[in-house]
């Protein structure tokens, strides 16, 4: 498909700048920048912009709607990049979700959706790989397991403990998303709270889980700093959402 030149630019100079800002602070903790997995949240633009954004080398994308992701992984070329599913994924569309092949499932956030997608993966003889989200700032408005208090965080983990045997899924780490309005600073001990809860998972269930997907357009550069694996950055590389 034919790109937009001015596209393209417009998008390699943004990746090109989050891509920097993602190495310094990595580098700023002692991290290899390579570490940390830029994920491009794509949802609401077009295809057009993610296939100039791909032009520039940008390999993972970030969609929340299934309808919308599925259209674009139906384009050409779609299939060569690597698909995340960050949105909440309803109980009743899990089938569909898993069916969809997402690289990672990053918003399972009930014992329930966990068992409904294990369900709709064992026949297909794929292993889904997921990441629990976890609501670790006790705002309201944020869906995930509540981990808000230290005190939770023994009767979650026997949770994750029964979700973590299920046939067809495979927990490979948590995901966060900081509060609104939160900055690199205000966000930080946020994510340091997601970190101790994930080594603390790791510990008691004898697990290795890779991956912390934490840190948006407002907070990345905390989050690199405090461990993330992997960032999820939409604004900032693609603008404003209409
Ligand atoms: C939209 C979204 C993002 C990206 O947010 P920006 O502020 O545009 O960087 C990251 N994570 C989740 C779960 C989102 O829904």
């Amino acid at each position: 498909m034919t790109t937009d030149p001015k596209l393209v630019h417009q998008l390699d100079g943004r990746i090109a700048e989050v891509r920097e800002r993602i190495a310094s602070a990595a580098v700023a903790v002692g991290r290899d920048p390579e570490s940390v997995t830029l994920i491009a949240v794509s949802k609401t633009h077009p295809w057009a912009t993610i296939a100039a954004a791909a032009k520039v080398g940008q390999r993972d994308f970030g969609e929340n709607r299934l309808e919308e992701a599925l259209a674009k992984r139906r384009e050409p070329g779609a299939a060569d990049l690597r698909w995340h599913m960050i949105g909440h994924v309803q109980s009743r569309k899990a089938a569909a979700v898993v069916e969809a092949g997402f690289d990672l499932i990053h918003s399972v956030d009930t014992l329930r959706l966990a068992e409904r997608l294990s369900r709709a993966a064992q026949p297909t003889g794929r292993t889904q790989p997921v990441l629990l989200e976890c609501n670790v700032s006790g705002e309201d408005s944020k869906s995930g397991f509540v981990a808000a208090n230290h005190a939770d965080w023994s009767a979650l983990i026997d949770t994750w403990s029964t979700l973590g045997r299920l046939p067809g899924l495979s927990v490979v780490g948590l995901m966060t998303m900081a509060p609104w309005g939160t900055d690199d600073e205000t966000a930080r001990p946020i994510f340091a709270r997601l970190r101790e809860l994930s080594a603390l998972a790791q510990a008691r269930l004898g697990l290795v889980w890779p991956v912390l997907s934490m840190g948006m357009t407002d907070d990345y550069a905390g989050a690199v700093r405090e461990g993330a694996t992997h960032v999820r950055v939409g604004r900032a590389i693609f603008g404003d959402r209409g």
